[in-house]
């Protein structure tokens, strides 16, 4: 069975070989020697901002957007997992959609200003696929009408734009290192932020509010990363290289062989050293992407159709037509994208897509 994504689990040996230090220590949460060392060799690798592990991706857009949308209207896009629309709901704050660009699929720049009101607090955008989204616009604007920015960079891990880290954009961007991302922890995540008054509001509301034992900065909730995590992190982190020139490999690959006579691919934004996360490609029409799946899926190869309903269509929102999105939400699939998937596969797929849409 070949499915959309397949998480990359290290030598279980070397696994191993870093849980010894929890056994040795008996110590497994609240940032543990493991946590501290995989946050300062991810800062490293990604020549990012300072940041903060997290249990998850989901938690620390929560908590950026209790302290900067304070339950306010957020404007947001309407194609990119549940997560990024639950989370403003959760946080008691209005979703505003704003539709996608039909190109990048990133937020439509263009269209932020007319969804601004004055009970806006906040933008929450996603780098939908690793694209990152009209940044320096999204900026401008933002501080034109004072405006929160706040990156769902779950896809965004190892993105470069313009020569800088993706996290480093926005006031804080969030990365999920869940077993199906690019880079995983089985469950994680971590928030980036540089501006440090920031990154102490967000750091104690991640930790239930301590200011040590007894005392307390204001409110918090739990979103640490245990020793457990961190361990995984540590033990995936040395084969990201490796990980990301096999991915690569197989993009061309598909590049190289599928038919765009049928259907296309995202455009990657300008500027952008692109980190091969998934390989999503447009259908014209959904008959061919539900015929296309039914013919993969006969062979035990499961695509998916991320991301599918348009988010404005969610049963707690506001259901407003975003045109964009909703065509898009129909007519995408992503193909499977893995380290460890074979060339044979990858033909196997090509072929049958490439059949199933010529006849
Ligand atoms: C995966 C994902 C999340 C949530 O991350 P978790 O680590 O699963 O909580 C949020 N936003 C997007 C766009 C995602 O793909």
């Amino acid at each position: 069975m070949i499915n959309v994504t397949q998480t990359f689990l290290p030598p279980q040996q070397e696994y191993q070989a870093i849980l010894k230090k929890v056994w040795d220590t008996a110590w497994l949460t609240n940032r543990g020697q493991l946590v501290i060392e995989l946050e300062e060799k991810l800062q490293n690798y990604l020549g990012s901002n300072r940041l903060l592990a997290t249990t998850n991706g989901t938690l620390p857009l929560q908590i950026a957007l209790k302290i900067l949308a304070k339950e306010g209207e957020v404007i947001t896009t309407p194609f990119s997992y549940v997560a990024t629309t639950s989370s403003i709901v959760w946080e008691n704050c209005t979703p505003v959609f704003v539709d996608i660009d039909p190109g990048h699929l990133t937020i439509d720049e263009n269209k932020i200003e007319a969804a601004i009101t004055p009970d806006t607090t906040a933008i929450l955008a996603t780098h939908i696929f690793g694209n990152p989204c009209a940044v320096e616009e999204i900026q401008r604007i933002a501080q034109k009408h004072q405006l929160a920015v706040i990156y769902d960079a779950a896809h965004g891990f190892g993105v470069k734009y313009k020569n800088k880290s993706l996290f480093n954009y926005g006031d804080v961007s969030t990365c999920s290192f869940h077993a199906t991302k690019l880079f995983h922890t089985g469950e994680g995540g971590a928030l980036f932020c540089k501006d440090k008054e920031l990154m102490h509001q967000l750091y104690y509301h991640h930790n239930f509010g301590h200011n040590g034992p007894e005392s307390f900065y204001g409110l918090g909730i739990n979103a640490k990363m245990s020793e457990l995590q961190a361990a995984m992190g540590l033990a995936v982190l040395p084969y990201m290289e490796e990980i990301l020139v096999k991915r690569k490999s197989i993009v061309k690959g598909y590049d190289n062989s599928l038919d765009f006579n049928y259907i296309k691919k995202i455009k990657i934004r300008k500027g952008t050293e692109w980190n091969y996360s998934y390989y999503p490609v447009i259908f014209e029409k959904e008959e061919q992407l539900l015929k296309v799946q039914t013919a993969l899926n006969s062979k035990e190869i499961y695509p998916r159709r991320y991301f599918y309903p348009s988010l404005n269509h969610l049963p707690y929102v506001k259901d407003i037509e975003m045109p964009v999105s909703e065509n898009i939400s129909k007519n995408i699939l992503c193909l499977p994208l893995s380290s460890s998937i074979e060339n044979s596969t990858i033909e196997l797929i090509v072929q049958t897509i490439n059949q199933s849409l010529s006849c």
